[in-house]
């Protein structure tokens, strides 16, 4: 059968496989014989210790190679759970008792006489009054004992599982196409093969499958790993070599300008703010585009150092344009930057959606001319006929929602590469920024200005709703304000309307109904002009709690509210819980985040938990990454199986991994030597956000 079988073509070409397991297996994405090669177990179980019945310990997990004695059917006297009911022996003087619970026709499938493998858990047979066992296995794997196992007496591997598509039915399929791995390209330089002594492609594959011993399942595993860690690496580098290639223009360091620039705040920058603002315009006097992201809490100031980057090019006779996700944001943004470049005599032009189009031609015609020198706005900056003259700096807020193809159409703006800043409020690990983001260069406020009160953040379980109410409705007596966090409850509410709604009725009927009328709703349905008058008055404070979604932005500085609630928390990241937080305690009163969750689990509340110890979304972002994976983090979804986060964390890894990148493209930097790796790359679609 598999001498016929090749790697490309689709899974139902095997036997079993119909429209039905090819629809499951899609769900994990498998839709070819080579996908389910790469479908890697996410653990293995140790059923290779093969045990005489008698040397069982009660509470021991084995394997036991046995004939059936005997074989039953039957139904339990009170709960009537069908069953099938066995007993084994091996000939080592003992029986053991096996049931599969729910399972009756096992005892027609499986005869007396027959050999079998049985692999799980022994207890002691409590229930039995007499008979020949006082052990038993409940519900273990079992099948006929053979130089072959799939399930029983050996490292059984356990799959990723999705509904309707259990271990025991992909292991066979597994096995009967692991004779194909062979053929899987080996895209990883020979070179590097033999010098960390990694095993080739097809074995790897083999041995994670099946592997015929703990030592052979590390080794295949290490080798997966480090071609995982190299591709990556391996696309970073070359990203960045390919910049380096590039020109932008040199925004020369002007020192004067520097010290005018912070003389005329209202503030002293903070350390961490000037050594940042130091970063960039080093960079900026490069002839190489700079790369760099900006990160730091809410409320850390990155506007100010954006701000300051955007004097020195405007200085300098560049011009520069920041875009930000919303138009709430960028309205932000440019009240900023326009109150602190002002004084310097630089325009800073707006362009968002809503601007009429009267206003323009005349703001087009003067980025054309490069008569204004600074220019904030939304997409609508990409989307429009927009030219600059000398565009030398663009800056992008919260840049993961941008789409790749906008950000593409923001570098064609300039005639070289601008230089690029973009701005993070999400930080990311700095394991992920050594690793999936080399090319990418940091600079991380990681203190705030003085004077910041932390906000006091509280996990509430459910017995303990009410308190959290009244505390909203002290703070609100008390003329302060509130937020109200949706989670997306259900696949099909991605704009949130439904969530959000029902949270809105209920906070309206049920739990204030004396504050109803001040009580308003922002989500994804509602038009532009309806968020912005929404906010203008949660702003003026005509409201008293804003119930909103996740997926709406309410980065808008509110210095009153002074509550963040956030239900169905332990749906969020640690990160994004903190961005939450940080809408709060922006203003003199002591602010608090409330965390509700029904869910009861150590593992939820001990997540949770660190957020009421932890202050700096800096640390939050580490641990985030230990507990929940880079895939919830930043939608990371590699083809045919998740990227480990244990590799991400595996120092020797990624610089070994580093290593031979740099080696490689030291002497074939266009890899012209490694066909397969080329075509390895080409089909490797960048898993994070950032490029
Ligand atoms: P971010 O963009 O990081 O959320 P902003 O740049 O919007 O932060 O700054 C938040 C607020 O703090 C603004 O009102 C800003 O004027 C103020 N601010 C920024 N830096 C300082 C500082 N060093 N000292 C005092 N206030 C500051
Ligand atoms: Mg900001």
């Amino acid at each position: 059968m598999v001498a016929s079988l090749s790697l490309e073509q689709p899974v139902t070409s095997l036997e079993g496989i119909g429209k039905e397991y090819q629809g499951r297996l899609k769900r994990l994405g498998v839709d070819t014989v080579a996908d389910l090669l790469l479908l890697f177990p996410r653990r293995h179980k140790d059923f290779s210790h093969v045990t005489p019945i008698a040397s069982i310990h009660p509470g021991e997990e084995v394997t036991v190679r046995a004939r059936i004695t005997k074989i039953v059917a039957v139904e339990t006297p009170y709960k009537h759970v069908k069953l099938a009911d066995a007993l084994l022996d091996d000939g080592s003087a003992k029986f053991l008792r096996v049931i599969w619970f729910k399972q009756p026709w096992l005892a027609k499938q499986l005869r007396p006489g027959q050999e079998i493998f049985v692999a799980g858990e022994v207890e002691l047979d409590r229930g039995r009054r007499s008979g020949p066992s006082d052990l038993v296995m409940k519900n273990p794997q079992h099948e006929l004992a053979s130089n072959q196992p799939a399930h029983a007496a050996r490292l059984v591997p356990v799959y990723p599982e999705t509904e309707g598509l259990t271990s025991r039915w992909l292991r066979p399929k597994v096995q009967s196409v692991l004779p194909l791995a062979s053929q899987l390209e080996d895209f990883l330089p020979l070179e590097v093969r033999s010098r960390r002594r990694l095993l080739d492609r097809g074995e790897a594959v083999r041995e994670i499958h099946f592997p015929q011993s703990p030592a052979m399942l590390e080794a295949a595993s290490h080798r997966l790993a480090f071609e995982d860690m190299f591709v990556l690496q391996l696309a970073a580098q070359l990203a960045k070599r390919a910049r380096q290639q590039e020109v932008a223009e040199v925004v020369a360091f002007d020192q004067p300008a520097a010290r005018a620039f912070v003389a005329a705040l209202p503030f002293r920058l903070t350390q961490a703010q000037r050594r940042s603002a130091w970063e960039i315009l080093q960079d900026m006097a490069r002839p190489v585009p700079m790369n760099r992201l900006l990160e730091g809490d809410v409320g850390s100031g990155k506007t100010v150092v954006a701000a300051m980057a955007m004097h020195h090019a405007a200085q300098a006779g560049f011009q520069s344009v920041l875009l930000a996700p919303t138009e709430i944001l960028a309205r932000q943004h440019a009240d900023v930057v326009e109150s602190i470049l002002r004084p310097f005599g630089i325009q800073v032009g707006l362009l968002l959606g809503s601007t009429p189009a009267g206003q323009r031609p005349p703001l087009l015609a003067a980025l054309r001319d490069g008569s204004l020198p600074t220019v904030i706005g939304t997409h609508a900056l990409i989307e429009e006929a927009v030219e600059f003259s000398r565009l030398a700096l663009t800056i992008v807020d919260e840049q993961h929602r941008f789409g790749v193809r906008q950000r593409a159409a923001l570098r064609s703006k300039s005639q070289g590469a601008p230089h690029f800043l973009s701005m993070t409020a999400t930080p990311i690990p700095r394991t992920l920024a050594r690793t999936a983001f080399a090319d990418l260069d940091f600079s991380r406020i990681d203190e705030m200005p003085p004077g910041r009160k932390p906000v006091e953040t509280r996990l509430v379980p459910p017995e303990r709703r009410q308190e959290a109410y009244d505390l909203v409705r002290d703070e609100i007596k008390g003329g302060r304000q509130v937020f109200v966090i949706c989670p997306l409850i259900q696949e099909s509410d991605k704009l949130g309307v439904r969530s959000a709604t029902k949270e809105l009725e209920k906070l309206q009927k049920e739990v204030f109904p004396d504050l109803a009328p001040r009580i308003a709703l922002l989500h994804g349905r509602l038009k532009t002009a309806e968020k912005e008058a929404v906010m203008r008055r949660f702003q003026a404070g005509e409201l008293a709690i804003l119930v909103a979604t996740s997926v709406v932005e309410v980065g808008i500085d509110i210095p009153n509210a002074s509550v963040m609630m956030v239900e169905g928390a332990d749906r969020f990241g640690l990160a994004q819980l903190h961005q939450f937080r940080g809408r709060v305690g922006r203003g003199p009163h002591q602010s608090r985040c409330l965390l509700l969750t029904d869910v009861d689990d150590p593992v939820t509340r001990e997540r949770l938990k660190a957020l009421e110890a932890h202050h700096s979304g800096f640390e939050l972002a580490e641990l985030d990454l230990r507990l929940r994976g880079a895939g919830d983090l930043y939608g990371t979804q590699q083809h045919g199986h998740e990227f480990k986060i244990r590799n991400l964390l595996d120092t020797a890894l990624i610089k070994d991994a580093q290593d031979e990148v740099g080696r490689l493209l030291d002497r074939d930097p266009a890899l012209r030597g490694e066909p397969a790796l080329r075509h390895r790359l080409a089909g490797f679609r960048r898993v994070f956000a950032l490029d």
